[in-house]
């Protein structure tokens, strides 16, 4: 049976532009108290603004989950406002796509850690006390397909993305029995701010992801949305990304010469 969203408390990391922003929206069509979290205070007032206006309940908490200072605050005032969590959408993130030794050690290679993978730990170290004490929660972490596909100039966010499914895993495994579920979401390209973030590589300038295969924000958003109506252990997206991980795992070596020739081609 579907889970009711109507009065459920959500937080959202990430939710001031792209996927983040839309779950927001959903989230609260549903009739969910929704709590933005990120950098752009502006941005995700506006938004609680227009929710509030249109009936919805939203607050917006500014968070720069590399600091644990801001995430202390950050659900110290969830719970202050609302009393408890029942869904926490870990979404921020962003990816520094080049090769390893163009990228720069602290604001790509360190920060991108510190956001994709620490960040999300650490969030979920705040949270996960208020639902073990309540015995109920779901934490759904934004993983992405590079958290199973490791191409190349995707190294470090790679790196971050197969953690964090590491990470999604082992908590499933460890908190099940208390009533929390732990999902991981694991979408391929979709159109948000993400791009204007990645960098401009020599691979992003010469090969292009085709449009017929990115997904748009708003869809994704709609399936994390469906994935809390619904809980399931993982969710890759589009589909037809399961099938192209089989083929990695079952045959590496046919993989590897794909992805090496591309790189032979772009890696000057
Ligand atoms: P956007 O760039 O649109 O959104 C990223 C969000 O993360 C923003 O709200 C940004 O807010 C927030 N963010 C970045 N750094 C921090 C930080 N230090 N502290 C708090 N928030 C931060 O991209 P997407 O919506 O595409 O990305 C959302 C997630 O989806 C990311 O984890 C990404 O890796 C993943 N993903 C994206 C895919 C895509 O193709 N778009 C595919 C697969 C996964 P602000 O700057 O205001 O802090």
């Amino acid at each position: 049976m579907a889970i009711d969203l109507k009065g459920k408390v959500v937080l959202i990391t990430g939710a001031s532009s792209g996927f983040g922003q839309d779950a927001v929206r959903l989230f609260a069509n549903e009739g969910a108290s929704v709590i933005m979290a990120a950098r752009r205070i502006e941005r995700m007032q506006a938004q609680v603004e227009r929710i509030q206006k249109a009936g919805g309940a939203a607050m917006a908490t500014p968070v720069d989950v590399t600091n644990k200072a801001d995430i202390e605050n950050m659900v110290k005032s969830v719970i202050e406002n609302y009393g408890r969590i029942d869904i926490l959408f870990n979404n921020a993130g962003f990816g520094r796509i080049d090769w390893l030794e163009s990228l720069d050690p602290a604001r790509d290679i360190e920060t991108q850690i510190a956001v994709n993978l620490t960040g999300l730990i650490e969030v979920t170290h705040a949270v996960l006390p208020h639902m073990l004490e309540r015995g109920s929660g779901h934490i759904i972490n934004m993983s992405s397909v590079a958290g199973w596909l490791a191409a190349p100039t995707y190294s470090v966010y790679a790196a971050t993305k197969f953690g964090v499914r590491g990470f999604t895993d082992a908590l499933r495994r460890e908190v099940a029995h208390r009533g929390i579920r732990v999902s991981g979401i694991y979408p391929g390209p979709a159109a948000t701010e993400f791009g204007e973030h990645t960098g401009q590589s020599s691979i992003k300038k010469g090969f292009k992801i085709p449009g017929f295969v990115t997904m748009t924000s708003e869809y994704v958003a709609r399936r994390v949305v469906q994935v809390a109506r619904h809980p399931r252990r993982s969710l890759v997206l589009p589909w037809w990304f399961v099938p192209l991980i089989w083929l990695d795992r079952a045959f590496p070596t046919i993989s590897d010469w794909i992805q090496i020739s591309v790189s032979k081609k772009y890696h000057s």
